[in-house]
């Protein structure tokens, strides 16, 4: 019995950058700030008339988070910010837990932070990726080492709740200045750290002109620092790449893991709904910013709408709940995809014997070799 979950995330999608950085493969567009400006009113209607949309299509839900993502989020106004937070919550009946707002440390000056908090996000994410000026040149960041510590402390001032994000295994970084850099993340006493390792995507400029990474193993060796630094700093190693102190693991990233439903507005955004006939549905809205205000002023909203077969629902729910460290409650998995545990006993079980999960009886979790061979042990799920 497929029941839908209560609680829905909502992620919206602020597409602008002031620079498109040379590793990223989001779903992110160069506009200056006078262009952004010129095109948010549009596209924030065009957000707003799409969740009017999926309010109609399911209603009863509670919105449980909002996270604005992007592109740079904290490019757009506090007022057009205000405006969506207010259209959704005027649809909630209870306190809302969790407003989550992207910022890229180079735009600290263009909007006032306590407009964002006096809008309503409570929740600031802010892109540092590197305290190290050689580094943030190479990655094309737009600000410098000494800018994002003047953005960390006016997040600081105004935030309890906060996230630095930081990326390892960087061209040129060495184990030294890595273990640099995450003193320098832990003395601000942030409650949230995320680490991403810098991977080399297709349809990025270092696809096309790699720049020298450090190898494989060094990379290993960074992240087996980080994460025992980070622990012993009584920070919580809760995903792969999130780490955080008790009580602020991020509401939102965890809806997704727990295979929750969420709506995604916006552009390239998208969404994932049950409904009552015990169908999953996903689906994608285009990509191009102007397409997509075009197409929600036709009407259309959504360019792609495809149910998950019962047949792909094991792999999808382990590869979002294998992605928590304390792994998940075997009722969890029936509460999501309306599935017998039974249908997964035999994998689970060959999983456990390769040695990369661990069955308490009630609770399936990775080991460190699960973790580590994370997609590896997915194709066991195929
Ligand atoms: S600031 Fe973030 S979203 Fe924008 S281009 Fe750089 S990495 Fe991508």
């Amino acid at each position: 019995m497929l029941n839908p979950p209560r609680n829905l995330g909502v992620y919206i999608h602020l597409p602008w950058c002031i620079h498109k950085c040379p590793y990223c493969d989001f779903n992110s567009h160069e506009a200056s700030l006078d262009k952004v400006q010129n095109l948010e009113e549009n596209y924030i209607n065009a957000i707003l008339e799409e969740f009017s949309y999926y309010e109609k299509e399911i209603p009863h839900r509670h919105i449980s988070s909002i996270f604005f993502g992007g592109g740079t989020p904290s490019l757009v106004s506090p007022k057009l910010i205000q405006k969506i937070i207010d259209r959704i919550q005027s649809c909630n009946q209870e306190h809302m837990p969790e407003i989550t707002m992207e910022a890229n440390p180079g735009t600290i000056d263009v909007n006032n932070f306590s407009d964002y908090k006096l809008a309503g996000v409570n929740r600031i994410s802010l892109g540092v990726q590197s305290f190290n000026n050689n580094h943030l040149k190479k990655l094309e960041r737009i600000h410098s080492s000494e800018e994002a510590i003047k953005a960390i402390e006016v997040v600081k001032r105004l935030f309890t709740n906060y996230n630095l994000d930081l990326m390892f295994a960087l061209p040129g970084q060495s184990l030294e200045n890595l273990e640099k850099e995450l003193l320098q993340a832990i003395e601000f006493e942030s409650n949230h750290l995320s680490f991403y390792h810098l991977t080399i995507e297709p349809q990025t400029t270092f696809y096309k002109n790699p720049p020298k990474l450090p190898s494989e193993d060094l990379a290993f060796e960074m992240y087996e620092m980080i994460t025992s630094l980070l622990q012993s700093k009584k920070y919580i190693h809760y995903e792969t790449s999130a780490f955080a102190k008790s009580n602020y693991k991020s509401l939102h990233n965890q809806n997704y893991w727990f295979f929750g439903d969420y709506l995604g507005l916006g552009a390239g955004a998208h969404s994932k709904i049950t409904f009552d006939n015990e169908t999953i549905i996903r689906t994608h809205n285009t990509k191009n910013p102007k397409n997509y205000v075009d197409s929600i002023n036709k009407k259309i909203f959504f360019q792609n709408k495809e149910s998950i077969s019962q047949d792909n629902l094991p792999f999808e729910f382990m590869m979002n709940a294998l992605r928590l460290n304390q792994g998940f409650e075997k009722a969890l998995f029936t509460q999501r995809t309306g599935l017998e545990f039974s249908v997964i006993q035999d994998k689970i079980k060959l999983s456990v014997n390769k040695g990369l999960l661990i069955d308490d009886g009630n609770v399936i979790s990775p080991t460190k070799k699960g973790a580590l061979f994370l997609n590896d042990m997915l194709q066991i799920f195929i």
